[in-house]
């Protein structure tokens, strides 16, 4: 089998890899029919996490089941599936309180950039469609994999509510569909920050209400402006900088809240600061396995359009060409067909 590896900054290899088989009575192999690169690989890419060993790249996946261990309930070969960039058990207390990515048992998944995957934690972690969906619903229903699931997530956290204004922090993928999330959750006024031609139209189209183009201080003032000097009401923070989560910070009115899923790179917050904005936060990796019932079923009935964010698609064997495409940012997102 061929799959995606990562040797080092910049070097991306389609190459042969070991065929995935189950490990332990809890796996499952599917066979993917679409796979996709995310913001996050582009931190290895760059060199900005350290790569040590090969990596296996790969994290936002759906399918078919091939094979399913002994133990594995929930799942059958033959069925198709989208599961959590987060594995996990779907029994644990966090898992229970609604942080699957908090799992006892948490593992993340990896080598989906692949014809095949090994899914470990199935029946936690796979949810099955009741038919095969039609080919046209696939990368929408790969989106809730992560991208949308994360982008709901920071909407969730940032408790968007009928009527709120919500600032939405960073126009990459997840940012987009932040925007979707806060529509779809009833708010009144979304307000995207962005720069790019591209992006701001994709945003306005996933609802956004106004695009502020200004960053850092200027940034802020104008979101000052458009809200009678009070703030946001919700902030989704989709960066993961220093600056994006202090724009953030400065956004939110008091006593509102900041969903944050950006990873952080370099953040530093000043205990002082945050005490006197009087803001709620909530972030983290996004416990997508909580939202991908309800984000699929969105998909399958047609009511959202996520795939959308995904602007340049490639045959997995050009893998290589998509990382190029991100990290140059000529492809808001890549979607790789096996
Ligand atoms: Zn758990």
């Amino acid at each position: 089998m061929l799959g995606t590896m990562l040797h080092g900054p910049g070097d991306v290899r389609f190459e042969a890899r070991p065929e995935p088989e189950i490990l332990e009575p809890t796996d499952a192999i599917i066979q993917l029919s679409a796979s996709c690169i995310c913001g996050s690989d582009l931190w290895p890419y760059r060199g900005l996490n350290a790569v040590g060993e090969p990596m296996a790249m790969g994290h936002e996946y759906c399918g078919v089941v091939l094979e399913v261990g002994s133990a594995v309930k929930t799942v059958k070969p033959g069925q198709f599936v989208v599961g959590s960039f987060c594995l996990s058990d779907n029994t644990c207390p966090h898992c229970q309180y609604g942080f699957q990515s908090s799992c006892e048992q948490r593992e993340f998944m990896s080598g989906a950039q692949a014809a095949l995957a090994r899914v470990p934690l199935a029946d936690g972690t796979l949810v099955a469609t009741a038919e095969m969906p039609p080919d046209d619903l696939i990368p929408s229903l790969l989106a809730t994999s992560d991208v949308l699931g994360t982008g709901w997530y920071a909407a969730d956290a940032a408790r968007v509510r009928p009527g709120a204004t919500v600032v939405v922090v960073g126009d990459g993928a997840v940012g987009l569909m932040g925007v979707l999330a806060a529509k779809q959750m009833g708010a009144e006024r979304i307000i995207a920050m962005s720069r790019h031609k591209t992006r701001q139209a994709l945003a306005l189209e996933y609802g956004a209400t106004d695009i502020i183009s200004e960053r850092g201080e200027a940034g802020v003032a104008r979101i000052k402006e458009l809200t009678r000097g009070v703030g946001a009401d919700s902030v989704l923070e989709c960066v993961g900088t220093g600056e994006s989560m202090q724009q953030a910070i400065s956004a939110t009115r008091p006593g509102g809240m900041i969903g944050y899923v950006g990873v952080p790179h370099g953040v530093q917050l000043e205990g002082q600061s945050l005490f006197f904005s009087q803001t709620g936060m909530l972030g983290g990796p996004a416990p997508v396995r909580r939202f991908l019932p309800h984000l699929m079923d969105l998909v399958l009935q047609r009511k959202i359009n996520p795939g959308k964010v995904f602007d340049l698609e490639l045959p997995l064997a050009d893998v290589a060409e998509g990382y190029r495409a991100m990290d140059e940012r000529r492809a808001i997102k890549v979607l790789l067909r096996p």
